[in-house]
């Protein structure tokens, strides 16, 4: 039984609780070969805080004992974590699907040759950040040549088997507005994005999910110093639907930072806002090997409404066909 009921910060939004955990998402660090101006945890080539190995252990016993179905990395970029290839073996050997939350232009980057080899031979689900189909946005948003690299790195993906039709390597992409309005429609983006990459680089790719941005940390900031936070707000919970509850990702899902404690989810972590099993800041890993999660309280905020308006949002794109 879990009777906590945490209400960290006064908001509206409906209390929801937990269903069978299914995914375990992990931040291996903050080190990243890009810097991008938006990246919510500043990740860059000089930041050093990284999942360390005894943690790393941790996370695999947990994958054993809790019998997780999936284990979806992020960073940062993950594969420069130095135990990026054991987790992902120990990972498969328990038959735990593993997606890897990748910036495509790690594979071109120096050191780094061994990427799609390695995520091809494990058959990792790749879902590659893309925030547009045309250079000059992606180069604004994440710096010069980052669109011509991500297009390369797409390219050997493809080579490699990634998003062709029964190769069983699944290749997925990442867009999310660059500005304060809600994504578009899923399916039609996916549409133009198929086009445009394929005919203009011969690209394939499985699906597109798009993602909205949350009122937090680096967004959150920019929506206050151009004064439109509380129009996003009102834009989200206008748009909010009931029905996106049943399938927010916080139901299946916990997420672990690079010191090895837990969070509801993954923007709960950046906020640092306490499990709701237990109500208590730093709750570690290692403390949940144990514990059947089902059934116990989430800890939500106001930003939680980024992911019931309209088409509905999550890690794992929009929860619902069309807005
Ligand atoms: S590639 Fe991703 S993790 Fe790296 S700096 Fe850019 S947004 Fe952050
Ligand atoms: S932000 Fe979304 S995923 Fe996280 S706790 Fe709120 S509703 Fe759940």
């Amino acid at each position: 039984m879990h009777d906590t009921k945490p209400r960290l910060t006064q908001t509206d939004f409906p209390d929801i609780g937990r269903r069978a955990l299914q995914t375990l998402q992990m931040n291996l660090g903050y080190l990243c070969n890009l810097a991008c101006t938006h990246c919510h945890v500043a990740a860059g080539p000089k930041r050093t805080e990284l999942m360390d190995r005894a943690t790393i252990d941790v996370a695999i016993e947990f994958l054993r004992a809790q019998s997780v179905r999936t284990l979806d990395v992020t960073g940062g970029s993950p594969e420069m974590n130095p135990h990026f290839r054991d987790l992902v073996h120990a990972a498969r050997s328990l038959d735990v699907h593993v997606m890897d939350r990748c910036n495509p232009t790690i594979l071109n980057e120096p050191g780094y040759e061994w990427v799609a080899d390695f995520l091809a031979e494990n058959q990792v689900e790749v879902v590659a950040s893309l925030p547009c189909y045309t250079e000059p946005n992606v180069d604004q948003q994440r710096g010069k040549h980052v669109f011509e690299r991500s297009i390369e790195a797409l390219q050997r993906l493809n080579q490699h088997g990634y998003g062709q039709r029964d190769s069983g390597l699944e290749l997925n992409l990442v867009y999310n507005p660059s500005g304060a309005t809600l994504p578009p429609p899923q399916a039609s983006l996916e549409d133009d994005y198929r086009q445009h990459l394929f005919d203009e680089h011969g690209i394939e790719f499985n699906r597109l999910f798009t993602i909205a941005n949350m009122p937090i940390k680096r967004f959150g900031s920019m929506l206050i110093s151009k004064n439109q936070f509380g129009d996003y707000m009102t834009l989200l919970k206008n748009a909010y639907r009931r029905e996106n509850l049943q399938s927010v990702m916080c139901r299946d899902l916990v997420s672990v930072d690079w010191r090895g404690y837990v969070y509801d989810c993954d923007f709960n972590q950046m906020l640092e806002m306490p499990l709701g099993a237990t109500g208590r800041p730093h709750t570690h890993l290692r403390d949940l090997l144990q514990t059947d999660l089902t059934d116990a309280p989430i800890s939500v905020a106001d930003h939680c409404y980024g992911c019931t308006a309209g088409q509905g949002s999550s890690c794992g794109g929009a929860l619902r066909g069309a807005a």
